[in-house]
């Protein structure tokens, strides 16, 4: 008997598509068919239904919903294929294909103390994503979101975030802004981190969005003392992909997940 697969692909078709940053797109996806099953972390590969656009990596911005729905936060990177469709073409009723999930940007079950969520930008899809799963859980863990944006304009969903830290007890948001013009100063998260929490040991600590953030605030969470095994990071910008040029084939797509 063959061993079931551990991922396949999805078709969802898109229920909504509005612009969160001036950057920023968030799509809502419904399943066409069957639901993809992911865990809080995970991302998965989108393209259209007839693999025209390079397949590209994109994590899910919402804990997985009783109807399935997902959710995505997708940047635009001028002169990138998959991120300007999405941005210009793809629109309401539009279908897409998702194949996953994939990734291991999730929490240890075995942990249970306190989680740091550190994000900028589309970074912050695993983070909401791993905020939504870790508060609803039993035992619900306490966790802090930083989130980094260059101007107020780049914050994502901030009365939402400020609404769960007045209501959720055990959650925590802070938000910096390294471009704002009026600022006094523009402090980064790596340079905040000290002041704002100490010492990390015993933390879980999670770092997504652009490689030079990631690898900055996971550098300083270990030098605060978290655990290295406990500090999670997902980059989101990569080399452009082999296939950017033609469609993947089944084989090339099952075997290179980024
Ligand atoms: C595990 C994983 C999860 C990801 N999750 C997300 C997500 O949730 N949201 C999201 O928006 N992206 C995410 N990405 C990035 C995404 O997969 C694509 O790389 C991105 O959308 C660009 O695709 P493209 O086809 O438009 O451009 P590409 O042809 O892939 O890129 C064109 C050029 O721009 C560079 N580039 C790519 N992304 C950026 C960027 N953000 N800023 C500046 N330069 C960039 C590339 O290195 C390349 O040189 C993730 C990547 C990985 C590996």
């Amino acid at each position: 008997m063959s061993a079931p697969a551990l991922w396949d692909d999805y078709p969802y078709r898109v229920v909504s598509s509005r612009r969160v940053t001036p950057v920023i797109q968030e799509l809502h996806l419904t399943p066409d068919a069957a639901v993809m099953p992911y865990r809080p972390g995970q991302y998965a590969l989108l393209n259209d239904r007839d693999y025209q656009v390079p397949q590209r990596s994109y994590s899910m911005a919402n804990a997985p919903r009783a109807d399935g729905v997902v959710s995505l936060l997708v940047t635009h990177v001028p002169d990138g294929p998959t991120s300007t469709w999405v941005h210009h073409q793809l629109t309401p009723g539009g279908l897409v294909t998702l194949s996953g999930p994939y990734g291991t940007f999730t929490p240890d079950p075995a942990e249970q103390g306190p989680v740091l969520l550190l994000a900028a930008g589309s970074g912050l899809a695993p983070a909401r994503a791993l905020a939504e799963g870790l508060l609803g859980g039993r035992p619900s863990r306490p966790v802090t979101l930083f989130f980094s944006a260059r101007r107020a304009a780049d914050v994502i969903d901030r009365s939402r975030f400020q609404d769960w830290a007045n209501t959720r007890s055990g959650f925590r948001y802070l938000v910096t802004l390294t471009r704002e013009p009026h600022a006094v100063d523009r402090p980064r998260i790596p340079d905040l981190l000290p002041g704002t929490l100490g010492d990390l040991t015993g933390w879980e600590v999670f770092a997504s969005g652009p490689p030079g953030f990631v690898s900055g605030c996971a550098t300083a969470a270990r030098a605060l003392g978290a655990d290295a095994a406990m500090v999670h990071t997902e980059e989101f910008f990569t080399e452009p992909q082999p296939w950017t040029e033609q469609p993947p084939s089944p084989q090339l797509r099952k075997a290179s997940p980024r």
